[in-house]
């Protein structure tokens, strides 16, 4: 089955009992069982709930994986894999990640004898070299966040299965619409559903995807054990919203080429960040294995951070906020709000300078959204 059919129909049968076409919520914390050890399949909902399960299968299904887990959020479902560690190990992680996936390692997960290095996202070579005896993890985003660097999937999956590793790929800005990194090698893939998947900016909620029978079983243990579980809702709504994932995807990428090819020319933009963009140093890479550039740009401003502040306070369409994947376009500042966690020493090294603004080109009209663009830049 293609993509566009998975996304209606896998783990979405019409329901067995009324024959609703919509999966029900199941709004329920508890099952009755027919007898003492006797359940029906579902216990309670922390550990199971039949409106989970239909976004779980579906996910899984998106991914080509045969095992799919949501949590309550994307940082809940990264540490639901890092939990397949334990103390003294070590992962090797790109350097140019979601901050808050620095903040999981450095924070939380460091003072528990889990340290991590960073290697250059965009260069395998230096994974290859951060690997030591004890590393257990490779984690990677492609393409990365902010500075949408491409990791190229296949080199790194083939270090990871020589240095029997396990390569994890955050999805999250391509989505399965555009990449699958489980049909290139890697082990186990995350989302943060918050974003594309649902898409509508009106949840957080995280997602874990993997076709190992091992690691599948260690992680829902975790999900069980420690209960960063999203409710039947929440759920449902990123149901709702993959559905509709290919149309979107696809609106979402010929948005932001538009809107990337005429900013390359802007004389107030001194630098821009498209894997669509033949220029982009990432781009042969990212068209052997990507589908397509999804729908985020970064740029750098002539003027600095002044020329920011300008540009931000004038846009009516984007939206200044954090977060992105949704029908309304917004604007983002990494040094200040989603890379805000990582010191600015350490965010400088990563090259996200102080004239950095990130946008996440929504479904609203194309011409309108480059209007906006041009009155703030002006
Ligand atoms: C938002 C995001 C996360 C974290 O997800 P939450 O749902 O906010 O917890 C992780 N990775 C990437 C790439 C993200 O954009």
């Amino acid at each position: 089955m293609k993509f566009e059919t998975r996304a209606i129909h896998a783990g979405q049968e019409p329901d067995k009992l009324t024959g609703a076409v919509s999966v029900p919520v199941y709004q329920t914390s508890t099952y009755r069982q027919d007898a003492i050890g006797k359940p029906r399949g579902y216990e309670y909902s922390r550990t199971g709930n039949p409106t989970r399960t239909a976004l779980e299968t579906a996910l899984a299904a998106l991914e080509g994986g045969r095992y799919g887990l949501v949590f309550s959020s994307g940082v809940a479902a990264t540490s639901a894999v890092v939990e397949l560690l334990r103390s003294g190990n070590h992962i090797v992680a790109g350097d140019d990640l979601y901050g808050g996936t620095y903040r999981l390692f450095e924070k939380v997960y460091a003072k528990w004898g889990v340290k991590t290095t960073y290697a250059r996202a965009d260069d395998p070579v230096a994974f290859r070299r951060a690997i030591q005896a004890n590393t257990r993890l490779i984690w990677i985003e492609t393409p990365t966040n902010p500075l949408l660097k491409i990791c190229d999937l296949r080199a790194l999956a083939e270090i990871a299965r020589n240095a029997n590793i396990p390569l994890a790929v955050d999805n999250t800005f391509a989505s399965p619409y555009f990449q699958r990194p489980l049909e290139l090698g890697a082990d186990i893939v995350v989302h943060s559903t918050t974003k594309y998947l649902a898409g509508h900016s009106d949840l957080v909620g995280g997602a874990v995807i993997t076709s190992d029978r091992a690691s599948y079983e260690k992680i829902r243990f975790f999900q069980n054990a420690a209960g960063a579980v999203p409710g039947p809702w929440d759920c449902w709504l990123v149901l709702r919203g993959i559905k509709t994932l290919a149309v979107r995807m696809r609106e979402h990428e010929a948005n932001a080429l538009y809107l990337a090819e005429h900013l390359r020319k802007h004389p107030k933009v001194s630098r821009i960040y498209y894997p669509g963009l033949v220029s982009h140093p990432g781009h042969r890479i990212a068209r052997t294995q990507m589908h397509g550039f999804g729908g985020m740009i970064s740029l750098e401003l002539r003027g600095g951070v002044k020329a920011v502040n300008r540009f931000v306070s004038r846009l009516k369409l984007f939206i200044l906020a954090e977060s992105l994947g949704g029908v309304d376009s917004l604007v983002c500042y990494p040094p200040k709000m989603t890379h805000g966690s990582l010191p600015p020493k350490e965010r400088l090294r990563r090259g996200i300078k102080d004239n950095l603004v990130r946008l996440s080109v929504g479904l609203e009209s194309r011409e309108d959204l480059l209007e906006d663009l041009r009155r703030a830049l002006a």
